[in-house]
C-alpha cells in the first residue's frame, strides 16, 4: 500500500520525523509531499523547496530509513482547494491512504473519496514549525526540536541569519 502525508515542513521537525516513522509502519511506500513549495524567504516560510528536500533526505537517511521507502515531491500550491486533489494526482505516484492533521486537507481527500487517517500527533505544542521559528528569533533553543541534520542543513544555509533579517523593520533614513 501507498501513503500519501503533505506538509510544508518549516522547517521539518522531531514530530514530522516521528510521525513519517508510524506511517512507515503501516505503508509499503510513502510518499512526502513538500507543500506550498513555491514559498521561501518569508518569516512564516523561511526555508525554498530545495532546502526542505535536503532536510527531509538527511533526516530520513539519519534515521536508517532505505531510500526505496518513500518519495519526496514539491507541490506548489494552486488558487482552487476544489481541484487540489486533482493536482497533487497529477504530481504524484498513485496513492490509497492519506494521512494528515490538517483539516482542510483532510476535508479535500475525504471529499475525493480517499481513506484518510489523522495519525496521532508528538508533543505538539513544541514540535511545531511556528515554536522552531519562534525560538530562532528569540535566541532560544530551537536546535533540540530538530533532527540533528536539519539543523546542519540550517546552519549551512544560514537559516537563522535569514529570518532574522526577514524580522527586520524597514526603517526610513529620517528615523536613522
Ligand atoms: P505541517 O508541516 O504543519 O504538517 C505536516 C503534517 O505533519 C500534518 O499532517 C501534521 O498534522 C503533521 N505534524 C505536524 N507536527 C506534528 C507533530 N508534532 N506530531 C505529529 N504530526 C505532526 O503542514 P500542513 O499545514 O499540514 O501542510 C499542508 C500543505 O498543503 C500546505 O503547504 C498547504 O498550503 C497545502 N495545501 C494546499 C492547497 C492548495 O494549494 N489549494 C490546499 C490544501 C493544502
Amino acid at each position: 500500500m501507498r501513503g500519501l502525508l503533505v506538509g510544508r515542513m518549516q522547517p521539518v521537525h522531531q514530530g514530522h520525523l516521528q510521525v513519517i516513522k508510524t506511517i512507515l509502519q503501516e505503508v509499503d511506500e510513502l510518499i512526502i509531499g513538500i507543500g506550498s513549495a513555491q514559498l521561501s524567504h518569508t518569516v512564516k516560510d523561511p526555508f525554498t523547496a530545495g532546502e526542505r528536500v535536503m532536510m527531509l533526505t538527511k533526516s530520513l537517511a539519519e534515521n536508517n530509513i532505505a531510500a526505496s521507502r518513500y518519495y519526496i515531491l514539491p507541490i506548489q500550491d494552486i488558487a482552487c482547494n476544489g481541484v487540489w486533489v486533482a493536482h497533487l494526482e497529477m504530481l504524484s505516484p498513485p496513492f490509497s491512504k492519506v494521512y494528515t492533521g490538517n483539516p482542510l486537507v483532510q476535508r479535500l481527500f475525504f471529499e475525493a473519496g480517499y481513506e484518510v487517517e489523522v495519525p496521532p500527533l508528538f508533543n505538539r505544542k513544541i514540535y511545531s514549525g511556528t515554536e522552531v521559528r519562534r525560538r530562532m528569533l528569540a535566541d532560544e533553543d530551537w536546535q533540540s526540536l530538530l533532527p540533528s541534520t536539519v539543523v546542519e542543513v540550517i546552519q549551512e544555509t544560514g537559516g537563522v541569519a535569514r529570518i532574522k533579517h526577514l524580522n527586520r523593520k524597514e526603517v526610513s533614513e529620517v528615523d536613522h
